[in-house]
């Protein structure tokens, strides 16, 4: 049930809380609008919520501020001042200590948690892995209506919808008619 109840397109655990309050049609509802409904959310994505004192004030701020983070990726521009903060205010939560890890043949430096990290802070560290991965756009769906977030990681940095057999159908539709060229 709540499978439905949520818009995931799995890209990046971050924008898939920007989208939380977006959808593919003008005015989407909220899907956040109370506390159990975040707790549904962060169950969906595997995240610990035992033990976080954050209140939905805390949530819904972050949420803001990280939309804003996407929409200015979007547009090519800095992150709104007070992001980067915010960011690393959330990362500071965390407690653990860097490892060096094998993996595929090569040598990766990890930070290893001594606990599960509280859903702010892998929402938090999902934005900041995004902002320090050069080779990772983020992008609003061309799809008319349509105000989802996604990453385009293609080698191109072709992709335009956030699911194209759903958002990129009106434009294969104009394109047959000879609207679109
Ligand atoms: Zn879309």
């Amino acid at each position: 049930m709540a499978l439905d109840e949520f818009t995931l397109l799995g890209d990046a655990l971050w924008l898939d809380f920007v989208n939380s309050a977006r959808g593919r049609t003008l005015s989407p509802p909220d899907r956040l609008p109370d506390v159990s409904a975040y707790a549904r959310w962060c169950a969906l994505h595997h995240l610990d919520l035992a033990g976080d004192r954050t209140s939905m004030d805390d949530v819904l701020t972050l949420r803001a501020r990280l939309t804003g983070l996407a929409e200015a990726l979007h547009e090519g521009r800095q992150p709104p001042t007070g992001t980067i903060a915010a960011l690393n205010e959330q990362l500071a939560r965390s407690v653990g200590s860097h490892q060096l890890t094998r993996v595929c043949g090569e040598w990766r430096l990890r930070f290893a948690p001594v606990r599960p990290l509280a859903a702010l802070e892998a929402i938090a560290r999902s934005a900041a892995a995004t902002l320090a991965e050069a080779g990772t756009a983020v992008r609003r769906c061309a799809g008319e209506t349509c105000s989802l977030f996604f990453t385009d990681e293609s080698p191109t940095g072709s992709r335009r919808w956030c699911v194209a057999a759903l958002c990129g159908r009106d434009a294969r539709i104009e394109r047959r008619r000879g609207l679109l060229r």
